[in-house]
């Protein structure tokens, strides 16, 4: 009998649900762990307060005497909370977060020791950083990293250690992190929506991008985890066949959580609460043991660093609860992955959802400005926003057949397209007062102020409009959502600024008035973006079709999308804006081949590994069973055996074949590694991995499931798909 799985069976099966205690109301321990600001002004000196507000809206540098005050207060409050380190909490371009704790305590002379938390370490740090992928960056500036705090994104407490997010950059000013061209991009966005804005409203100052995103995971026993070798070194399944029940009733969605699920959703939320994430909505997902986790969205910087810490809460309540947190996009073959929509939107310093409709005419021309601004810097940068999504993982949702798929399109539902449509026949040049007082009534005028209600569903779109903002939904569950938001807004940055050229341009040449330049330009780019938009089902054969008819993208694999990454456009955009010089570029685009290739050789070399120790083997133990059983009936029944023994010789000989399939592909797949390896290249390598490597898992897979299929449920060593998806 296979040990490991029954014993992992027996595991799961006896386990209790924890008993989670609530506090009486979330709201009393909301932020509790955050130096926000009713902390900063209990705990700094008013001069001290001031100077952080005044650098978290705008961005000022803080003195460092200013700062000496700042540290002393965040490290009483953590002290008061029990804390005893702190460590600079970044992002580097691994996708993960990193940490490096460093103790309060100081000793002095003669055994005497005090805690200790200067300005200088609450400032600046040089984390030994070298391990840190920089794609070349540190090698060519010989220059050494540090971590730099970010006072948009405040303190927190997590265990025992305070935690202060910081951009991570190499001396020479190269960002090393996720959140560094993230920042970069959000200023780039305010400042071309500001002025932007100011046709419509003078007194907004600053407009901030808000993002709320729904992660997306699995839920499995970690002891069912612990006798998977897949999953645990790769977080996904390599093979498994499926379960005769899989997903196909549809009734694991949005039906009762299961009581182990229910009571980690609640020990994740009350940490959740004390962290300041937002945290709102919990259900099932369309899998078994899938589940969507949602907080109410918050500016974009801060809401990506809550994505980055959940991610790593939830691994670590997960624990407790004797539960694995799968957030690989694509944990089994056969049923829903998992994916992290990105709900996206424009909010101005005096309250306004830029995307949302307004009760007048005029603030529905300025919802309609950004609107198309955002659809038209989607379709211009199609492939750019299909890179940022690519990883070897998300490949498994993008290019198969997947909704969302990789060609991205722009859903609005039909009430926006018949706008669209209207103003698409605006006269060209002046309009005429009649036209306008008919359009503002009539088009402009109509738009209904709560879209949400009357916006179609449609789940299939890759980046499609939900009534008050964009959900860019092709973003991969595992992915830090850093990446998409730097991409987005640096798209619609570039959009926004453009128009103002091309408005002011009509207002002054053209003598024109601002609304009809308006209407103008705007009328050029739904012609210019219609390719785009699609109202269809976005996926399957028939959309494919259609998109390459209109010259859409459809990059299937990553090391074809990241193409776009490097592109002159791109290089060109980015400079344009200061979000990432060249180098900063280049650098991300060959840590991400590299990563995809190192992925993929990982994968194989598990998977080669399980089909050779594991089910190769178990597979001839079953035969020999059956060649046994063959033997013993010839032994009774002389040339009569045959007649006993025709199913017993026929799984003798599938056996045989697929064992044969399984070993010639695991050779030749081994080979292919090997000429994959010696290749310097970075794209080079990352192509040969993709195809000439990746195509032989499913082969080798294909056999390792029929023989699952053959052989004595008994003897299986791996657990099987209806067991890591059903037992709870
Ligand atoms: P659904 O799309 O399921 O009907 P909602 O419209 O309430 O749900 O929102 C889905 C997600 O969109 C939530 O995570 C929410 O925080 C986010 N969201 C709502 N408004 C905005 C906005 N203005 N900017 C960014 N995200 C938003
Ligand atoms: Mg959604």
């Amino acid at each position: 009998m296979s040990t490991l799985r029954f014993q992992a069976l027996k595991e799961t099966l006896n386990r209790k649900p924890l008993k989670i205690t609530e506090p009486a109301r979330r709201s009393e321990i909301f932020s509790s762990n955050v130096f926000n600001e009713t902390v900063m002004r209990q705990f700094l000196t008013k001069e001290a307060f001031e100077n952080v507000t005044e650098a978290m809206r705008t961005g000022k540098k803080i003195d460092r005497n200013v700062a000496d005050h700042i540290s002393t207060g965040m490290k009483e409050w953590a002290i008061s909370k029990g804390v005893t380190h702190y460590t600079h909490w970044f992002q580097p371009l691994t996708g993960t977060t990193a940490e490096k704790h460093d103790s309060f305590f100081e000793p002095l002379s003669e055994g005497l020791a005090i805690e200790k938390f200067g300005g200088s370490q609450l400032v600046q740090q040089e984390p030994d950083a070298s391990s840190f992928p920089s794609g070349g960056i540190r090698n060519t500036f010989e220059a050494r990293g540090y971590t730099a705090w970010d006072p948009t994104s405040p303190a927190f407490i997590w265990g025992t250690t305070l935690c202060i997010p910081t951009i991570f950059v190499s001396y020479t000013g190269e960002a090393l992190d996720n959140k560094t061209p993230l920042l970069r991009a959000l200023q780039a966005v305010d400042n071309a929506a500001t002025n932007v804005v100011k046709y419509f409203d003078k007194n907004v100052k600053k407009v901030n991008a808000t993002l709320g995103w729904e992660q997306e995971y699995f839920l499995i026993d970690s002891a069912l985890v612990a006798s998977r070798p897949d999953i645990t070194l790769t977080g996904r399944t390599l093979l498994g066949h499926s379960p005769a029940k899989g997903q196909q009733l549809d009734d694991h969605y949005f039906g009762s959580i299961p009581s182990r699920a229910i009571s980690f959703m609640m020990d994740l939320e009350i940490e959740c609460m004390k962290l300041g994430i937002p945290v709102k909505t919990r259900h099932n997902e369309v899998a078994p043991n899938q589940f969507e986790l949602a907080p109410i969205f918050e500016e974009a910087n801060l809401a990506v660093d809550h994505n980055s810490l959940i991610m790593d809460v939830m691994k670590k309540v997960g624990e407790r609860h004797n539960l694995s947190v799968l957030m690989h996009e694509k944990p089994f073959a056969g049923i829903n992955g998992s994916g992290k929509h990105n709900n996206w939107s424009l909010a101005t310093d005096t309250g306004t959802n830029l995307l949302s409709p307004g009760s007048t005419p005029m603030k529905n021309l300025q919802f309609l400005t950004f609107f198309i601004n955002t659809i038209k810097a989607v379709y211009d940068n199609e492939e750019l926003l299909r890179a940022c999504i690519a990883s070897a993982s998300n490949d498994h949702r993008l290019g198969a057949n997947e909704a969302p798929p990789a060609i991205i399109s722009v859903f609005i539902g039909s009430q926006l397209t018949k706008v669209l449509d209207e103003l698409e026949k605006v006269t060209d040049g002046k309009l005429s007062p009649q036209e306008k007082t008919d359009l503002k009534l009539n088009v402009v005028g109509k738009i209904p102020e709560i879209l949400r209600d009357n916006t179609d569903r449609n789940r299939t779109s890759s980046f499609a409009f939900t009534g008050n903002k964009f959900e860019f939904r092709a973003v991969g569950s595992l992915a830090n959502c850093a990446n998409a938001m730097t991409v987005l807004n640096s798209i619609v940055a570039k959009q926004l600024k453009d128009f103002k050229v091309e408005v002011d341009k009509l207002i002054k040449d053209k003598k024109m008035k601002k609304d009809d330049a308006i209407f103008n330009v705007l009328r050029e780019y739904i012609k210019k973006s219609k390719k785009i938009r699609f109202e269809g089902d976005g996926y399957g054969e028939a959309w494919e079709k259609e998109a390459k008819k209109r010259g859409l993208s459809n990059n299937r694999t990553t090391p074809q999308a990241l193409k776009a990454q490097v592109s002159k456009k791109t290089i060109s955009l980015y400079k344009e804006l200061e979000v990432m010089n060249k180098t900063e570029v280049e650098a991300r685009h060959e840590i991400e081949l590299e990563e995809y290739a190192m992925r993929i050789q990982i994968e194989g070399r598990i998977l080669g590994d399980i089909a050779r120790n594991h089910v190769i083997p178990t597979a001839i133990r079953y035969q020999n069973i059956l060649i046994k059983n063959v033997t013993g009936l010839k032994a009774i029944y002389g040339d009569e055996y045959t007649r006993h023994a025709k199913e017993q010789l026929e799984i003798i000989e599938s056996i045989s074949a697929h064992i044969a399939s399984i070993n010639s592909n695991v050779n030749a797949m081994i080979e292919a590694r090997k000429v994959a390896n010696k290749i310097e290249d970075v794209e080079k390598k990352a192509f040969a991995y993709c195809d000439d490597i990746k195509p032989y898992f499913e082969e080798i897979r294909y056999h390792c499931d029929k023989l699952e299929l053959l052989v004595d449920d008994e003897l299986w060593p791996l657990t099987k798909y209806r067991e890591l998806l059903f037992t709870r």
